[in-house]
């Protein structure tokens, strides 16, 4: 049994038209159950639907085999006992800082809404930035405009979100696509059927490039 670990909303949407083009589909629709393990049309195969922040943990644990996670969610985690051997090429966007258009007046320390704490952090002190980082678990965009922070650091697809909220993005932390992970004992323990799991993938996606 392989089981893989993906998150629900995009990841989920696009993972779900890839193994598609692999003949995988799972027997249940999450949005119409309450099961967080989803068996498939493959007796072998199961999926887990979690937080997109916990599948670098269940994988690299050993709970699943494989996961699919955004590298932006891989970089905050710094996941060791991680393979990446994939670029799926789905969930595509972009890591930014974004606050309130035009030069924005510093006073002293930078004020940063994210939940990317380490990844800002790191951007910042890479620059010589001065950053306090708060640590918020979503609805970033509020924060510049309530005062709790000067920017934020979050995804960035179409900037719709932004602009709904008066925001505009400033700086290219990193492009950000989803990326297959696998359990580093499990590719030892289960070589065979996870090699050939992979292979599949990257034929769909040659297919798809080609
Ligand atoms: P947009 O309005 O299209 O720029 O999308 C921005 C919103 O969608 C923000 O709340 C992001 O956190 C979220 N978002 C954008 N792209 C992704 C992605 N690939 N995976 C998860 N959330 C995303």
């Amino acid at each position: 049994m392989l089981t893989l670990a993906l998150s629900k909303g995009r990841i989920y949407e696009e993972a779900l038209g890839l193994l598609a083009r692999i003949g995988i589909a799972p027997t249940v629709d999450p949005d119409q159950s309450r099961k967080l393990a989803l068996p498939t049309n493959r007796e072998d195969l199961q999926l887990l639907v979690i937080r997109a922040s916990d599948v670098p943990t269940y994988v690299e644990y050993g709970a699943a085999d494989l996961g699919i996670a955004g590298k932006d969610v891989l970089v905050e985690y710094e996941a060791e006992g991680l393979y990446e051997p994939l670029d799926l090429g789905i969930a595509r966007c972009r890591l930014m800082t974004a606050g309130k258009p035009g030069l924005a007046p510093r006073r002293g320390r930078l004020r940063v809404a994210t939940k990317y704490v380490k990844t800002a952090h790191r951007f910042f002190a890479a620059r010589g930035v001065q950053a306090d980082i708060i640590k918020l678990y979503g609805s970033m965009e509020l924060a510049p405009l309530v005062g709790l922070a000067d920017c934020i650091v979050d995804l960035v697809d179409t900037g719709g979100t932004l602009r709904a909220n008066g925001l505009e993005p400033k700086e290219l932390i990193m492009e950000v696509s989803s990326r297959l992970i696998v359990n580093k004992a499990a590719m030892k323990m289960k070589h065979g059927a996870i090699t050939a799991f992979i292979e599949e993938i990257k034929r769909a996606l040659a297919k798809t490039a080609g």
